[in-house]
């Protein structure tokens, strides 16, 4: 009998295939290689959702990096705009005159990237900009500069490729949207 991935039973259909991910991580890792050249670079990978993008988009950065780990949980999200950002995890190096890039798997209301932007920001780096996969634009609540976009997506929840729904999901290769059963 074939097996099916557990995941593409609940997978309602697929919002970015597997090629589509792989052209615009190239196109991502040749930009912030060309943009970064000669410099001191620190990128950050946002836990958890981010762990495929960033492995993927670091083997496509042909300069020297730093790569570096942090966990947040935001707090107040959806209620009021000066929600918390608190670190679970942070980075073991010091950014102080270095060049940041935070990476991240999607941008929502944009208030957890902008508290970690100026949280970030605090401990005096040469620079600090936001690369993130998915933009979901119309759900912004906030302002936040994003330099590196890969796709500005649809208000819809999605998974795969790092996302996920309650931990689920993230060992898929595209980015899908769930079939509605599956929330209910
Ligand atoms: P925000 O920009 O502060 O609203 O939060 C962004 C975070 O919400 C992301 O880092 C994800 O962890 C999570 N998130 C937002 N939309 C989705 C989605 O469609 N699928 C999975 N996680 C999501
Ligand atoms: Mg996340």
């Amino acid at each position: 009998m074939e097996r099916i991935h557990y995941t593409k039973r609940d997978i309602e259909k697929t919002l970015i295939s597997e090629a589509e991910l792989k052209q615009k991580v190239r196109e991502l890792g040749a930009r912030i290689s060309a943009d970064y050249e000669g410099k001191d670079v620190v990128a950050i990978c946002i836990l958890r959702g981010c762990c495929m993008f960033f492995s993927d988009l670091m083997k496509e950065v042909d300069i020297p990096v730093d790569m570096e780990f942090m966990a947040v949980s935001s707090y107040g999200r959806g209620t009021v705009s000066s929600g918390n950002v608190s670190i679970l995890y942070d980075i073991q190096t010091d950014i102080k005159d270095k060049h940041v890039l935070i990476v991240e798997d999607i941008i929502d209301t944009g208030i957890t990237l902008r508290q970690l932007k100026k949280l970030l920001g605090g401990r005096e780096p040469a620079s600090i900009e936001i690369c993130a996969l998915l933009d979901k634009a119309e759900r912004r609540e906030t302002e936040v500069d994003v330099k590196y976009t890969g796709f500005v997506i649809p208000n819809e929840f999605v998974v795969g490729y790092g996302l996920d729904y309650n931990e689920k999901y993230r060992n898929y290769r595209e980015i899908g949207v769930l079939k509605p059963e599956i929330y209910e």
